[in-house]
C-alpha cells in the first residue's frame, strides 16, 4: 500500500480529522520502521521495533490522535516513545506546542531520537525513564501508548483544567479509556484495543 492509499483506508475506517490527517501524510511512517519492513510501512497494522514493542496500527494512532483533541498550542506527556512515530504526530499537529515523551528502554530511546531528527521537528523531548509517574508538571494532554492494569488515576493531578487523559486499560486487552478533567473527571469508554503492557 502507498501512503495516499493508506490516508484513503483511514477515511474509509472513520478518521475524518483533517489535521490528524495531514500529519500522516507529512510524517513519513517509513521513517520510523526497521529497513526490513520498508515495504510494509503503510499498511494498517503493527510492527515490531524489537524489544518487545511495535510502533502502533495506523488507524489506532490516528484514532487516538482524534480522541486526544490536540490544538495548536498544547502541552503534551505521551508515555512510551518507542519509534517516535506518534510522537511527531502530535508535534506536528500542537506546534509551537510542545511533546514530552518517556520510553523506559535504553535503546528505543536511542532509535526514536534518531527517527525524529529525519523530521526536522524540534518540539519534541524525549525523555529516557518510566513515565507512568507523570513529569511533576501540568499538560493539556496526556496519552499512554503502552497498557496500564489499572486507571493511573495519580495522573489527574497533572492534568490542566480542561485536560484530557488517554489510556488503553486492561491486562490481556484493553478498553480505550478517555477522562476529561473539568470540574469532576468525566469518563468515556471508547473501545477494545491491544496494547504491549506498561514496565516497571
Ligand atoms: N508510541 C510508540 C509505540 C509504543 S509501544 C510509537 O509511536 O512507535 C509502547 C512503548 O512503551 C514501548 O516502547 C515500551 O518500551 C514503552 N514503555 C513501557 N513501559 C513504559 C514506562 N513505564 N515508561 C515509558 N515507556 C514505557
Amino acid at each position: 500500500m502507498s501512503l495516499k492509499e493508506l490516508i484513503k483506508e483511514l477515511k474509509l475506517k472513520g478518521i475524518i480529522d483533517e489535521r490528524v490527517l495531514r500529519a500522516i501524510l507529512k510524517i513519513d511512517r517509513k521513517w520510523f520502521v526497521l529497513d526490513k519492513y520498508e515495504n510494509e510501512a503503510y499498511d494498517d497494522y503493527p510492527l515490531s521495533i524489537g524489544f518487545n514493542a511495535t510502533i502502533s496500527q495506523p488507524f489506532t494512532v490516528a484514532f487516538m490522535l482524534e480522541a486526544l483533541e490536540l490544538k495548536k498550542g498544547d502541552k503534551v506527556l505521551e508515555i512510551g516513545t518507542g519509534s517516535g512515530y506518534n510522537a511527531c504526530l502530535i508535534a506536528e499537529i500542537v506546534k509551537p506546542g510542545i511533546v514530552y515523551t518517556t520510553e523506559i528502554v535504553h535503546e528505543l530511546v536511542g532509535f526514536a531520537k534518531e527517527n525524529i531528527k529525519k523530521t526536522g521537528l524540534k518540539n519534541i523531548k524525549v525523555l529516557e525513564k518510566d513515565g507512568s509517574e507523570g513529569l511533576g508538571m501540568k499538560f493539556d494532554k496526556i496519552v499512554f501508548t503502552a497498557a496500564c492494569e489499572e486507571i493511573p488515576k495519580n495522573l489527574f493531578k497533572n492534568l490542566k483544567k480542561n485536560g484530557i487523559l488517554l489510556v488503553p486499560v486492561g491486562r490481556f486487552s484493553q478498553r480505550m479509556l478517555k477522562f476529561k478533567k473539568n470540574k469532576k473527571i468525566e469518563m468515556e469508554d471508547l473501545g477494545s484495543f491491544i496494547f504491549v503492557p506498561i514496565r516497571h
